[in-house]
């Protein structure tokens, strides 16, 4: 052992991969599992291997209909059982997760390419916080969003959720939890590239014994959410994904009786003052923008330093990101895995590319090797970057932070506010005043101080302008399904 931490020799800390995964699963409805009835399939792979994980079915609209069939018979019931009798399966699933916690973890790890260390230590223990989070809840529904006669809440009804990548089973769980402890039933699908967490989840459903069609979970692309979307029996719509498509999926809503939540892309400040703990500091930067390589909609991916501390906090940042292990997700020593699709690496890539065109420069470690096959990125940085730069203004979904300074409060506001997005921000200083008032000025949905990227139940997430509406955990996350 010699030197700085890049220089450290590890003994490799594989995690075994010795959990079941079956070479076929069906889509769940109506509490069972069951091929798609055009019996078309496909396969989802492991990004850091290229190897194929599974065959899963793909869903098409007549797919869809008896989804969302089942959930709508099953609403009769949901909606009308006690409100104790629906909180203890939400704690029952929230139980089951907690014990196959190191098998979905490893799942989740093998199906989207992210550290054995953030699934085991946060995406599963935080899926199994949101359901405990809400079963306590149901019993409390005229608290959480009063009614005028005080009498408790109607659910909204049936909902159709659609979710990302980046967070497989978490998202899940945002999803599925607020609805079930509404009395809502639900059709979710999960992302073409990660459905198998979401998958054991159903099985976790069957082993908890929930009521057949309260959950149903259908697999597939673009296509089986667009039909999900356009669905004249769904009352609502709550979606996790790109700008892009949030936008698309409001303009099919609108103009229907159809709620619609929508939680999108964005492109984070995280300013550091001069009177911050620098090294504090720069370790939240290195969980803002390198924690699931980057692919993190609230990732902290514009670094907006005070210009006097600047070239201390580039070095040690230079230093923190020389020590970042870059390789196999299920080894335990590792910090940053493979990108999710080869789809997602070429963007990266691109907008690398673009950066280096337009005159910034490209900060990158590249002594270690990557492995052979599967999806890699290293950690990067940019520095000279202008805001009207095409880096400092699109979301990448990438581990590639740009970094900005600034002289005076009022223009690390600026430059903080100046993106279509608005969904996080992280302040670093240790004057309270000083993050109040600069806290108050941001249009964030979600503002951190001094630290990044903390997630609890209790609290709403959400965004602002570009980065959706409605907000999703906590008291506020409730009224998004109830009527
Ligand atoms: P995406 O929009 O491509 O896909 C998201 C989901 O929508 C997937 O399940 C996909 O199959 C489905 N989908 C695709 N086209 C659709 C259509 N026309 N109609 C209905 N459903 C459709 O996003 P992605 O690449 O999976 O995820 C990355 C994006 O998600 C990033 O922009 C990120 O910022 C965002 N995200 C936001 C949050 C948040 O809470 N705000 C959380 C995670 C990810």
């Amino acid at each position: 052992m010699t030197g700085t931490t890049a220089e450290w020799e590890y003994a490799p800390a594989p995690e075994s991969t010795k959990v079941e995964i079956k070479p076929q699963y069906g889509l769940f409805i109506d509490g069972a599992f069951r091929p798609a009835k055009a019996g078309k399939t496909f396969e989802t792979i492991n990004p850091a291997n290229e190897s194929v994980l599974s065959t899963i079915a793909q869903a098409e609209a007549i797919d869809v209909n008896l989804a969302v069939a089942s959930a709508r018979r099953a609403l009769k019931g949901w909606r009308r059982a006690p409100a104790l009798e629906r909180a203890k399966y939400l704690y029952r699933i929230a139980r089951r997760i907690q014990e196959r916690a190191r098998e979905l973890a490893v799942l989740e790890t093998m199906d989207n390419g992210k550290p054995i260390r953030e699934t085991r230590d946060e995406d599963i223990p935080l899926a199994a916080a949101h359901f405990f989070h809400h079963a306590g809840w149901c019993d409390k529904l005229r608290w959480a969003c009063p009614t005028a006669d005080g009498s408790v809440p109607e659910p909204v009804g049936v909902c159709g959720q659609i979710i990302p990548w980046n967070f497989p089973l978490l998202m899940a769980a945002w999803k599925i939890a607020p609805a079930l402890a509404c009395g809502n039933t639900v059709v979710l699908k999960p992302a073409e590239t990660t459905s198998l967490t979401a998958l054991r989840l159903a099985e976790i459903l069957q082993e908890v014994d929930l009521p057949p069609g309260v959950v149903n979970i259908i697999t597939g692309a673009g296509e089986t959410g667009r039909e999900l979307v356009a669905h004249g029996d769904v009352d609502k719509i709550a979606f996790t994904g790109s700008t892009e498509v949030g936008r698309a999926i409001a303009s099919t809503v609108a103009g229907t009786k159809k709620r619609l939540t929508l939680e999108l892309g964005g492109k984070s400040p995280n300013i550091i003052f001069a009177d911050a703990a620098i090294d504090q500091a720069v370790e939240g930067v290195v969980s803002a923008i390198w924690a699931n390589q980057g692919q993190v909609c609230c990732a902290g991916s514009r670094l907006i330093v005070e210009e006097s501390v600047a070239d201390e906090v580039i070095e040690k940042l230079r230093l923190r990101m020389r020590s970042l292990r870059v390789g196999d997700p299920l080894d335990k020593n590792t910090d940053v895995g493979a990108i999710n699709s080869r789809a997602q690496l070429t963007r990266i890539e691109r907008y690398i590319k673009i950066g280096v065109d337009e005159g910034a420069q490209h900060h990158e470690v590249c002594d270690a090797a990557l492995p052979a096959k599967g999806f890699w990125c290293r950690p990067c940085f940019f520095t000279g970057v202008q805001p009207a730069h095409t880096i400092a203004r699109e979301e990448i979904f990438g581990p590639v932070l740009v970094v900005m300074t600034f002289r005076t409060p009022d223009e690390a506001v600026a430059r903080a506010n100046n993106t279509q997005y608005g969904l996080s921000a992280g302040i670093w200083t240790s004057r309270g005043s000083k993050a109040y008032e600069v806290a108050r000025q941001i249009k964030a949905g979600v503002i951190w101080c001094n630290t990044f990227n903390q997630f609890d139940p209790a609290a709403p997430f959400g965004g602002y302008r570009e980065s959706g509406f409605g907000r999703e955990g906590g008291r506020s996350g409730l009224s998004a399904y109830l009527a």
